[in-house]
């Protein structure tokens, strides 16, 4: 495309970024001009000059050309913050697929309309004896409102702004006049600034030798190649304490760092870690904080006022000036990968920002994602290995458990014999034991209990899921099959779907043993605000014997006396319909048997399972992270799945089935018309995993090809297709690229 026409923004800390300007681009400038680079321009009755950043480029005009004004200057040499962060939104709409507007959302820190008002709160600053001495005086005085607030700060020293004034009925101008008195105070700052009244003194650990080792290494690749770097180091082997060795290395340096974690290890225990070794440079985002509060985090980055931002994946756009280290810890966690379009992954957005802004990027993980061991085992990535726990601490004993045996032996229960025996044990010994049951992915496949049986797709090789419609179905190719009354193989009529869930295993355990103390932690429980947090402090703190969850259980916190974990129904991810199943599962199942035995007393873990053989069960009993990568690199070559070829996903939904249907096929016809070589694999439409939400009917269609550039070519062309036909204005496409 030539670069005659440019669309530009002026103004990108407010809402205004969907107004985009067209701007002629004077021949000499079309070689120069890049996306994301500053250009002064006129604007505005009087033609006034200002300055404004280029989104995108255009070869046809938006409205008459004669009319349209001329850039005046290309100011390459002005390099800003947002110039960087506008050229990442242009790399990620071209590589992940949705307009230049979602992308500059995505990454810009937009200033909300209703600043604050439902971030700020007020605090209250003064002794709780000094401030019933207050409020005795202010009910003597008859101040009814200021005695309504101190009262209600009293109970709880934290009130949001809008319960004060809405609940409590008290004006702005009372809350104003108690906090010129110093009684409270109104803050939009994040909860954690508060945990730093609690450090004194910043100090650090000696690393061990390898710990050295791997920082020393990591500095060498800096200097030499640059090239990302991945950890591959067990739980508890001391990652984090590289991290921080690195991350102390840069802020020396005058660079700022990014440290991305999963949402859910942000817990009091890595806050306070952080504010121990950085106290005030550090600061934290989660996903929680109002745009407002956000957009503070983001400015006080950008002024220089902190120097290391952690946070979910959206702190990645963190607006450093001179970015020196982005770090992603547990880099294979599904959290990186955005479910909101443009649909990116984090670990490719840190890639590619640290290129643009020569910022070194470092992973780390227990269990590395394919992907990310892949390109390193390619090259692409320079690995690095942790493999001693830090002190005492051993791997747990871990023992698989073939239930088909049970069942052979007479025992129909979700517990093998061998599990009941050793919580027993354990709970005679006052030690505490975590029930993992693995739910992840699961979308209703059917197995034989006898054999361990599973029906699979035969074109795609995932496990088909059954739907009430009395049918099983493959969601990647639509292949449809009645559902089964016996099993194939040993004709057994004990076939069908798992049904237990996370309740149903806490009142099997409390008939089995009963008075013990049992914790639940899923969906249900950790609805509220702090759900999680709450169950977790509890459990670590004693306040129950047994703790039974789904994934939620398995990450973060550290739980030194628990001394069992029984992972039960192990195979349900395992047979989750989709080609990532087998490395969910060892990441799972490696993480959920990595929580025993944390402390001085020695661990031991169950894996329960209809299908024992499975190597990614057997790789995560033995912790044998290479052999089970071994496997799934072959099962992905053979199959053509990522990260060997690469996927794309159409994701189509639409209020009318047979509409969408349609618009489904059409799409599919223009594919084959557009790319012609047999090396393309089209395959689908097929109905989504869940077929239907909110009325919205939901189908894909996955392309595979050994080429990425080749998918992302047909994307753009699909993206232009879908944009002129009128037939799918009312069907709403997006891309998901692997
Ligand atoms: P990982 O991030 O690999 O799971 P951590 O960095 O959290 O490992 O280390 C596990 C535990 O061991 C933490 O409690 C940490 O404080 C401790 N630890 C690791 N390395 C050292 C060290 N060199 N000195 C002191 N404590 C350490
Ligand atoms: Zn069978
Ligand atoms: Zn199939």
């Amino acid at each position: 495309m030539t670069k005659k026409y440019a669309d530009i923004i002026v103004d990108i800390s407010h809402e205004k970024l969907d107004r985009t300007f067209q701007y002629l681009v004077p021949e000499e400038m079309q070689e120069i001009l890049t996306e994301g680079m500053v250009v002064t321009i006129p604007f505005g009755r009087g033609d006034r000059q200002i300055k404004g950043y280029v989104t995108g480029f255009d070869d046809k005009p938006s409205f008459d050309v004669s009319k349209m004004k001329r850039i005046i200057r290309a100011n390459s040499n002005e390099e800003t913050v947002e110039s960087k962060l506008v050229a990442l939104a242009a790399w990620m709409r071209q590589n992940y697929g949705s307009t230049m507007i979602q992308a500059l959302k995505t990454v810009l820190p937009v200033k909300d309309k209703v600043k604050g008002k439902e971030a700020r709160k007020v605090c209250l600053r003064i002794s709780k004896a000094d401030g019933a001495r207050l409020l005795d005086e202010y009910l003597n005085k008859h101040y009814v409102a200021k005695a309504r607030l101190l009262a209600g700060l009293l109970d709880q020293a934290e009130l949001p702004y809008q319960v004060v004034t809405a609940k409590l009925q008290v004006t702005a101008n009372v809350i104003r006049s108690l906090e010129k008195d110093g009684i409270l105070e109104i803050t939009t700052e994040s909860v954690y600034r508060d945990a730093l009244e609690e450090v004194t003194d910043t100090k650090c650990d000696i690393l061990t030798k390898e710990q050295t080792q791997v920082v020393n290494g990591i500095l060498e690749e800096w200097e030499a190649d640059d090239r990302p770097c991945l950890i591959h180091g067990i739980t508890g082997s001391g990652k984090t304490q590289v991290y921080m060795e690195l991350i102390q290395e840069t802020v020396d340096q005058g660079r700022q760092v990014i440290v991305l974690i999963p949402e859910i290890a942000l817990t009091h225990q890595i806050v306070m870690r952080f504010l121990h070794r950085f106290g005030k440079g550090v600061s934290f985002l989660n996903s929680r904080m109002s745009t407002a509060q956000r957009y503070d985090q983001f400015k006080a980055a950008k002024a220089g006022d902190v120097q290391i931002m952690v946070g979910p994946r959206s702190a990645l756009f963190t607006p450093f000036p001179d970015l020196g280290l982005i770090i992603m810890d547990e880099e294979h966690e599904t959290s990186y990968h955005s479910e909101t379009v443009p649909r990116y992954h984090a670990r490719e957005v840190a890639v590619r920002r640290g290129e643009m802004e020569q910022a070194h990027v470092v992973m780390g993980s227990a269990t590395p994602s394919v992907t990310a061991y892949y390109h390193a085992m390619e090259g692409d990535y320079r690995l690095f290995r942790l493999r001693e726990r830090y002190g005492s601490s051993q791997l747990p004993k871990t023992t698989i458990i073939d239930m088909r045996e049970e069942l052979k032996a007479g025992n129909r229960s979700i517990f093998s014999r061998s599990l009941q025996e050793a919580i027993a044990l354990r709970l005679e010994k006052k030690e505490q034991v975590m029930l993992f049951l693995n739910r992840r992915g699961y979308a209703g496949f059917v197995s034989c209990r006898s054999c361990g049986y599973v029906a699979k797709c035969p074109h795609c090789d995932v496990s088909l899921s059954s739907h009430r419609n009395g049918k099983l179905i493959c969601h990647y190719c639509g292949y449809e099959t009645p559902d089964l009354k016996e099993c194939p193989e040993c004709q057994s009529t004990y076939i069908g779907g798992f049904g237990a869930g996370t309740q149903q295993i806490e009142s099997l355990v409390l008939q089995m043993f009963p008075g013990v103390r049992v914790l639940r932690m899923d969906l249900d429980t950790t609805r509220g605000k702090d759900g999680h947090a709450k169950i977790l402090t509890a459990f670590e703190n004693g306040e129950a014997d047994i703790l039974i969850g789904t994934q939620m259980i398995v990450k973060g916190h550290d739980f030194p006396h628990v001394t069992l974990v029984g992972v039960l129904a192990a195979d349900l991810s395992l047979h989750a319909a989709d080609y990532c199943a087998g490395e969910r599962t060892f990441q799972l199942v490696c993480q959920a048997v990595g929580r025993a035995g944390r402390g001085e007393q020695a661990g031991e873990a169950f894996i329960q399972t209809y299908d024992p053989e499975h190597p990614a069960l057997v790789a995560a009993a033995d912790q044998d992270y290479e052999a089970f990568y071994d496997e799934e690199i072959a099962y992905r070559t053979l199959m053509g799945y990522p990260p060997v070829d690469a996927m794309m996903a159409i994701l189509g939904s639409g209020m009318l089935e047979e509409h969408l249907e349609q618009a489904m096929e059409y799409l599919k016809k223009y594919l084959q018309q557009i790319y012609r070589k047999p090396d393309l694999q089209i395959i689908g439409p097929a109905p989504e995993s869940i077929g239907k939400i909110n009325d919205r009917y939901r189908k894909v269609i996955y392309c595979k090809h050994p080429k990425y550039d080749i998918l992302t070519m047909i994307k753009d062309q699909l993206e232009r297709y879908i944009q002129i036909n009128s037939g799918y204005d009312s069907i709403q496409i997006q891309f998901d690229m692997t």
